[in-house]
């Protein structure tokens, strides 16, 4: 693994500490930053952990912050000795939290990037960045074993949610990504548990919303190279009975659709001007490249889940996603 012993050597060095994860963040970008401050905290390091946005830690992630190592962006310290960013592949990532790569660079301080993106254009002082690591927590968990942590529950707990949640429940998995869950089963993680505060977790309100949404999607055989596309657009309006988990639960949903080899689902975002504004989740059974189409339009991700922003009506959105998914590399 690239560097890992440089960056061990760092963070046994460090005794102030900021962790950030990518905006709008998942449970693999807060639980690596969350169990990495945790371990670092327990060596005595002054840390915290933070993202661009939303303020507020999302509440189906909640869980993993045992130690409240959590702080809202507008509570970080002016700089740091160490930043450490976390499954962000670009600055940009980080939202508004972006201009502190260059402060702390320019302030003679540290950046280490640890993420599993092909798309990390190395933005760091230090990088553990590995494409082939399924997740984040894959490279947090084989930095901890390098600095020879003991690996308590809440940081298991933190390692598996990212693990669990980034393989699509170990659909995407090898044998050693099951050799770590074992070791995160024997530091007490109850499974079950996790994977329901996480991923299973909604109220009721979510079932009538998902069903005037799914009423909408529509199913495109010929298109994404001909492997099919089944797309659905949750308005504002649609969303305004439920949280963002519940918004960003319906892509899976809608990539279970056999006959479409591509899920994409626009979520209308608060507008900033006089045009629509999107976030898009695309998904890729494994035929296309989806990222690459996310890229075309600004965006990124990995092969099988990407995801990118658009201004524009819902149609005009998913016209230019068609085009780019036309021109998506096969796998
Ligand atoms: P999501 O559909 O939001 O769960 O995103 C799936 C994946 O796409 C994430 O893990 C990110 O790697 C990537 N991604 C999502 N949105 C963006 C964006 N606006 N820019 C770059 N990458 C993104
Ligand atoms: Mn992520
Ligand atoms: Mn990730």
């Amino acid at each position: 693994m690239p560097n890992l012993k440089e960056a061990a050597a760092l963070l046994a060095r460090a005794n102030d500490v900021t962790l950030l994860g990518h905006v709008r963040p998942d449970a693999d970008a807060l639980g690596s930053a969350l169990a990495l401050g945790r371990a670092l905290q327990q060596r005595g390091v002054k840390v915290r952990v933070s993202v661009g946005e939303p303020e507020e830690m999302p509440e189906t992630l909640r869980s993993l912050d045992a130690g409240g190592l959590f702080v809202t962006a507008s509570e970080l310290p002016e700089t740091e000795q160490l930043l450490v960013a976390l499954d962000t592949p670009t600055p940009g990532r980080l939202g508004k939290l972006a201009p502190r790569v260059d402060a702390v660079r320019s302030a003679g301080g540290d950046v280490l990037v640890i993420d599993h993106h092909a798309s990390n254009v190395f933005y760091g002082t230090h990088h553990v960045v590995d494409d082939t690591a399924e997740a984040t927590a894959v490279l947090v968990f084989a930095l901890l074993e390098e600095l020879g942590t003991e690996i308590d529950e809440p940081i298991a707990r933190c390692l598996y949610a990212g693990l669990v949640t980034d393989t699509s429940g170990f659909r995407r998995a090898r044998p050693s990504t099951h050799l770590m869950a074992a070791k995160l089963l024997e530091a007490g993680v109850d499974p079950d548990k996790v994977v329901r505060e996480i991923v299973d977790d909604h109220p009721f309100a979510w079932l009538p919303m998902l069903s005037d949404v799914l009423a909408g999607a529509r199913l495109e055989p010929d298109e994404a190279r001909g492997f099919g596309l089944a797309h659905a657009v949750v308005t504002l309006d649609a969303a305004r009975s439920v949280r963002a988990e519940e918004v960003e639960a319906v892509i899976d949903v809608v990539r279970s659709t056999r006959e479409a080899g591509v899920a994409v689902v626009l979520k209308e975002a608060e507008p900033t001007g006089p045009r629509q504004r999107w976030t898009v989740s695309l998904r890729s059974a494994g035929g296309v490249d989806v990222s690459a189409a996310a890229g075309e339009l600004g965006g990124g991700g990995h092969r099988q889940a990407a995801g990118c922003t658009a201004e524009g009506t819902a149609d005009e959105v998913l016209g230019k996603l068609r085009e780019a998914l036309s021109r998506a590399p096969l796998l």
